[in-house]
């Protein structure tokens, strides 16, 4: 950082504080806007202040001396004709006790309160004023700001490039039809010098038009960029897999069901896809239950058939299994060969499977991230699926689509059971195309959900026994403890052992996630099999566990997880035709977001609804850090409150890409800077 070099009036040093606000040219510091404004344009008499209010005071001081007790700091009394004050800064300088000398006017900016020594402003900003000064005729802006940065420094600067680089206008009206939005340099002034009749409230809200148009602009430039990524892919080259539809049509009419609309539809989207010469990226959103590994099944059929390699890895060992499993049954009566990688697996059994994707002689593999580790080489892929995509991180996506041998890339399918609100879809996922799958396979009951204070644990249990008496199977989810793995797996025993005591006459078994892999599986299987009746467990089967008897789902402690997940869990049940439940024990004290989750996932069933409300719950940062990616984050734009400018922003911006990309390619630049991450990942 010290070695950063000055520009434009500024030294090193300030260069080097200002790059952390992300400020590195003239032109960034004009879109460095105010945080919040302060009103100096008032005055309030001292004795008419009220404690906890900011306000702006003027008079005169009486007294001003350093004290070392309690500890060093300026202590001044000021007074006007209504009452006294005490001023107090614990950091001073030498400049200020000159301003503070008796007798001297001053004004001090602060929130007052009552103190030891009657009513006080602790480290209030300080002016000196001269007899008879006017009052500033607009709001003071306050700006985000760094250590050793001051506020009046960055005032000026900011002034100073406003005067000095005038922001020049790229989106004339014509460029943006039916909006009636302010100008850019309109804009900027106003928000960095409002003027005096600006209504503060539409400032201070971020809803003025000047407020608008910058957002406008800035989601603009998300559109442009994502749009730009995807664009850029298209000119890249990949396999051409034709529709032969030899096996494809086998397995589907192998199937004990038949397609939903909404699969038929995703297997036609992806299947033209994958006939086209550069590589697909798609994401497939289906709720849970929504069947989205037939159509998985179904895209790598369609490589297969053109003689080349396709993979599906899964975030866990039990869900990689399982879909092995499933696939296998699948494929193997049409003489199609599946590989199947995990830690899991002995280094004999793994040594052949590597050989036999090696030389081709097996196209199709499954597995964990063990599939993207050196060894690996499918020399002939053409397709690779990422299973419950959000568990990824970009860099794991990467390693996957760089598999393949050639310099082709392969086409990307990814799978997520976490919906995405449309707002998201359309600025963050701008650059991927999606599927909904927005339909549930027939004969499926509803789910009842219950909430249930800890103090009837007991009927949770009893419940439990009579229902898997009855011939039904249960999940038993054990609470989560973020903080500690070893209290997580400590918890977890014990709920089996208490459980294992509580119900003598039931089956039951325990899966964690420090469990030896092939007892993991063991376990797994006697579940499917239906030889556990119950089966305990941590958040390892949060994902994509597929037990279509078991009908009863018990979250103990439920108000610790995220709605995702709750909703997640809940999915593992309501998978067959028996009537489902899910009983979610919770326990008191109830944080405010806790009771928000638990209401919600109470009230809703259907994912997208929820993850709306995680959405409104949590705001879109945490939702997007689940991509993990270097998209460039929104600054000011929100995303559930600006919704409605996210269409014309679209718009705009593929309007902008066809006719005038040098347009595109300065607000690109003006915004980002060169700032542009890891897209297309
Ligand atoms: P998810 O979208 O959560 O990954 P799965 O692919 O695991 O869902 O499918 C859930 C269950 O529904 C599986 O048992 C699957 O075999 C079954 N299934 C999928 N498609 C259909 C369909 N069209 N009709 C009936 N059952 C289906
Ligand atoms: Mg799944």
């Amino acid at each position: 950082m010290a070695d950063q070099p000055g520009w434009a009036g500024v030294g090193p040093q300030l260069a080097a504080r200002l790059a952390k606000l992300d400020i590195r040219r003239p032109q960034d510091l004009v879109l460095h806007l105010p945080l919040r404004y302060e009103d100096e344009t008032r005055l309030t008499p001292i004795g008419a202040a009220r404690a906890g209010m900011p306000v702006q005071v003027e008079g005169e001081v009486q007294s001003c001396e350093v004290t070392l007790r309690p500890r060093r700091q300026l202590v001044a009394r000021i007074r006007d004709d209504s009452g006294t004050l005490v001023a107090r800064w614990l950091n001073f300088y030498p400049s200020m006790q000159k301003q503070l000398e008796a007798g001297r006017r001053v004004r001090l900016f602060g929130e007052v309160r009552g103190g030891f020594f009657g009513d006080e402003m602790i480290h209030p900003r300080l002016r000196a004023v001269d007899p008879g000064e006017g009052l500033p005729e607009a709001l003071t802006p306050v700006y985000p700001t760094t250590a050793g940065l001051a506020q009046s420094a960055l005032r000026k600067l900011i002034g100073r490039a406003l005067n000095n680089v005038p922001p020049e206008e790229l989106l004339p009206a014509a460029r943006l039809p039916g909006l009636k939005l302010p100008g850019f340099a309109e804009a900027l002034r106003t928000l960095h010098q409002p003027p005096p009749d600006v209504d503060p409230h539409g400032l201070e809200m971020r809803a003025h038009p000047a407020w608008l148009r910058i957002k406008f602009e800035e989601l603009l430039v998300q559109q442009l960029s994502l749009r730009r990524a995807y664009n850029a892919r298209r000119t890249r080259h990949a396999p051409v897999l034709r529709e032969r539809g030899q096996l494809t049509a086998a397995l589907l009419a192998q199937l004990p069901f038949k397609l939903t609309g909404a699969q038929a539809r995703a297997v036609a989207e992806i299947a033209r896809d994958l006939a086209l010469p550069h590589p697909m990226q798609r994401l497939l959103q289906g709720d849970v239950g929504s069947g989205k590994t037939i159509v998985a099944a179904l895209a790598m059929l369609q490589a297969v058939e053109n003689g080349r390699q396709a993979v599906l890895m899964a975030p866990t060992e039990i869900l990689a299994e399982q879909h092995w499993k499933k696939l296998a049954a699948w494929l193997e009566p049409l003489g199609v060969g599946i590989a199947w990688l995990s830690g899991s697996r002995k280094k004999k059994e793994r040594e052949a499977e590597l050989a036999r994707l090696a030389s081709g002689e097996v196209l199709l593999a499954v597995g964990t991230h063990a599939l993207i580790e050196d060894p690996v080489a499918l020399p002939r892929l053409a397709l690779a699926i990422v299973d419950e995509q959000h568990r990824f991180g970009v860099r794991q996506r990467l390693a996957l689509r760089d598999k393949g041998a050639d310099a082709q890339h392969p086409h990307m399918l990814m799978m997520s059971a976490t919906p995405i609100p449309r707002t998201l879809a359309m600025s963050y996922y701008a650059d991927l195309d999606v599927t909904v799958l927005d339909e549930l396979p027939p004969g499926r009951t509803p789910i009842l959900t219950k909430l249930v204070t800890e103090s009837r644990r007991d009927q949770v249990i009893a419940r439990v026994r009579d229902a898997c008496l009855g011939g039904a199977q249960a999940y038993w989810v054990c609470p989560l403890i973020e903080e500690s793995e070893a209290l997580q797996l400590k918890t977890a025993v014990e709920t089996f052992e208490s459980l294992t005591a509580a119900l003598p006459d039931l089956k039951v078994g325990l899966v964690h996630g420090r469990m030896k892999s092939d007892e993991k599986s063991t376990t797994m299987t006697a579940f499917a099999a239906g030889e556990l009746q119950l089966l305990v467990a941590t958040t390892v089967i949060e994902v994509g566990v597929d037990v279509p008897n078991a009908s009863l789902m018990v979250i103990e402690h439920a108000e610790r997880f995220g709605l995702a997940q709750l909703h997640q869990l809940r999915g593992r049940v309501g998978r067959g035709t028996a009537e489902s439940a899910c009983i979610l024990i919770y326990a008191h004290p109830l944080s405010e977001n806790g009771r928000a989750r638990l209401k919600v996932i109470y009230e809703h069933s259907d994912g997208f609804a929820i993850a709306r409300e995680d959405l409104r719950i949590r705001g879109p940062g945490e939702f997007v850090g689940a991509r993990q990616s270097g998209l460039p984050l929104l600054r000011y734009a929100d995303l559930e409150g600006d919704a409605e400018l996210l269409e014309p922003a679209r718009t705009v911006a593929e309007g902008l890409l066809r006719e005038a990309p040098d347009v595109a390619a300065r607000l690109m630049d003006r915004w980002l800077g060169g700032r542009e991450g890891l897209l297309g990942a």
